[in-house]
């Protein structure tokens, strides 16, 4: 419903390998000391430091994690980039580097790797991050698409999954469950168009959602929040999957339980009027719903004074012992345990 009919269309055998790579990166810059060479030579060299480095990679399959009928190309290369940078911000590290690999079929032309270029560069220069290499190739069918992303940290400074501690406070960045809902809206449209291409969508009611859906921010800006405000988590990690499954992962690795508040729950208002409209729960999309790209983590509670009132953060529970499993308190003061159901999961049972 996106697609742009009247585009040119450039074969990208006419550019062959180097000069397609060339092309499509010659107008990325350099943000960082420690690449020392970045895209041209047989490698890309990277400086050796006293920190720790961290190294992290996806790789996205078009129809599995991504459908281009309504996902636009510069979208497509800008969420790629942040799924990977999240992953660095959430071991409390500095995302530096990235690499980008893709193959595509004969059914892209130049131009649409222009596009998806364009929305990696977006990324590069908004985060400051150096893409120092990868590979083209060609697929079979459809576009594959792999980033590695490198970032620092000073050892001490790493905050990993398995370090809550019973008191502590979990505390969730920004607000939950929209990407998935932005999700329902652009599929429920995709429907609409296959059988009407006449119509025009009005979704004016869901701007947030579609923006969360197709361009999430990685949470650089809460890592350095923490450093300002002088707290270092207990444990942390990004929201890809969903908050239920993701708490799940800090506990176990941490060997803890944890309470979980629903009325603490972050819900933007748009999440609650679509929820309605699409008759699903609430509560229910905030804990399954993935890809939101906030960060969990988990804080002593000596922290409170810092944390509890500043606009980006919400103190949602707190964690307990073991033997006291993972729950959701509801409204009506119930103990439900929590379920590891992701956003994969989630999403199968909603197509039902
Ligand atoms: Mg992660």
């Amino acid at each position: 419903m996106l697609e742009d009919k009247n585009q040119e269309r450039t074969s990208l055998a006419e550019l062959g390998e180097f000069g397609l790579i060339n092309h499509l990166t010659e107008h990325f810059k350099l943000y960082n000391s420690s690449t020392t060479k970045g895209i041209g030579d047989d490698a890309a060299v990277i400086s050796a430091s006293e920190k720790e480095r961290l190294i992290t990679t996806d790789l996205l399959i078009e129809g599995v994690h991504f459908d281009l009928s309504y996902m636009p190309l510069k979208h497509l290369g800008y969420k790629a980039v942040m799924v990977n940078l999240s992953d660095v911000y959430a071991m409390n590290g500095v995302a530096e580097q990235i690499t980008v690999s893709i193959a595509v079929s004969n059914r892209f032309p130049l131009e649409a790797l222009e596009e998806l270029y364009a929305g990696i560069q977006l990324a590069c220069d908004t985060y400051k991050v150096d893409l120092i290499g990868g590979d083209t190739t060609s697929s079979t069918k459809g576009m594959l698409l792999s980033i590695t992303a490198i970032g620092t940290a000073n050892k001490e400074e790493i905050v990993y999954r398995n370090g809550a501690k019973p008191t502590d406070l979990i505390v969730v960045s920004g607000d939950l469950g929209g990407a998935y809902l932005g999700l329902q809206v652009l599929e429920r449209e995709k429907q609409v168009f296959q059988v009407n291409p006449e119509s025009q969508p009005d979704l004016d009611a869901y701007t947030y959602l579609i923006e969360r859906q197709l361009k999430p921010e990685a949470r650089k800006d809460i890592v350095e929040l923490l450093k300002e405000l002088d707290v270092k988590p207990t444990a942390m990690i990004d929201i890809s999957d969903g908050l239920s499954s993701e708490i799940m992962h800090i506990c176990t690795q941490s060997k803890t339980g944890c309470k979980i508040y629903e009325d603490k729950l972050p819900l933007d208002p748009q999440v609650i009027s679509t929820s309605e409209e699409f008759n699903m729960d609430s509560t229910m999309i905030a804990l399954s719903g993935g890809e939101d790209y906030e960060l969990l983590f988990t804080v002593p509670i000596a922290d409170f004074e810092k944390i509890k009132s500043n606009p980006n953060l919400s103190i949602i529970g707190h964690v307990v012992e073991q033997n006291q499993g993972m729950n959701l308190v509801t409204r009506a003061d119930q103990e439900i345990e929590l379920k590891a159901q992701g956003w994969n999961t989630f999403k199968e049972g909603a197509q039902e």
